[in-house]
């Protein structure tokens, strides 16, 4: 459970049997054996791979074959991971229907943890072809069984009270708050409550009730609705 931050970009509640729900749930080991017998090396995920067209030295197909020919993850041959931004285009592009995306993302991650260097610091050069490989938006969220809940979605106003909230100190890209009530402070909706130091990177945090400050740590503050003893 998380709360919702800034940087929350979108919820989406899918049924349990939709496709995006269905591989959510598949374990890794079922992810890179599924490649690892079915991926026929036709390079379309490198093809489509928006880091690779910037000319950056990631191929997913490659990443396949090194676990299919037992290569250990953490090897400087999958150094390329490292530059995979995450995006799962490759995932879409795949005629198969692998994820090749979720096998580059979880060998960075395992690089990342292993404090593998990144090797390709380097200026690169864009593929020529670059724009003839965009993803047409509609086509994606068509492949992706999502056309049925592309709809306007207003917001609805829903009257509700909270006696007590936890706000994050760390809702942002960039440095938490610090912050800039103590406990036993009165602050009403909208007072700041926390900023981001001088010159940091950061965005302030605001009260979102009337209450009383009941908690400061370094990571969040809570605040009560009404004084309490
Ligand atoms: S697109 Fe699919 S089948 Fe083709 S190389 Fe990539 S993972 Fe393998
Ligand atoms: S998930 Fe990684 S490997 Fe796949 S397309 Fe995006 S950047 Fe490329």
């Amino acid at each position: 459970d998380e709360p919702v931050t800034k940087t929350t970009k979108i919820l989406l509640v899918l049924p349990y049997e939709h496709q995006l729900s269905v591989k959510r749930r598949r374990t890794r080991q079922d992810i890179e054996l599924h490649a690892i017998a079915s991926c026929d090396q036709c390079y379309m995920c490198t093809d489509y791979c928006p880091r690779h067209a910037q000319g950056h030295a990631i191929q997913p197909h490659k990443l396949i074959l090194l676990l299919a020919s037992g290569v250990a993850v953490t090897d400087a041959q999958m150094a390329g991971a490292l530059l995979c931004c995450e995006c799962r285009t490759c995932n879409y592009a795949c005629p198969v229907h692998l994820s090749p995306g979720d096998i580059a993302l979880t060998i960075k991650r395992d690089l990342v943890k292993a404090r593998a260097d990144n090797p390709y610091h380097r200026q690169t050069e864009v593929d020529p072809y670059r724009d003839y490989r965009r993803v047409p938006m509609n086509r994606l969220i068509s492949r992706l069984d999502l056309a049925r809940y592309d709809v306007p979605a207003a917001l609805t106003p829903v009257a509700a009270a909270f006696d007590r909230v936890t706000i994050n100190l760390k809702q942002h890209i960039g440095a938490p708050c610090q912050p800039t009530v103590a406990v036993g402070d009165r602050v009403t909706v909208g007072d700041v409550i926390g900023r981001t130091p001088e010159q940091a990177l950061g965005v302030p945090v605001h009260a979102s009730i009337n209450g009383v400050v009941r908690q400061v740590t370094a990571a969040h503050i809570v605040i009560e609705a009404n004084e309490r003893g």
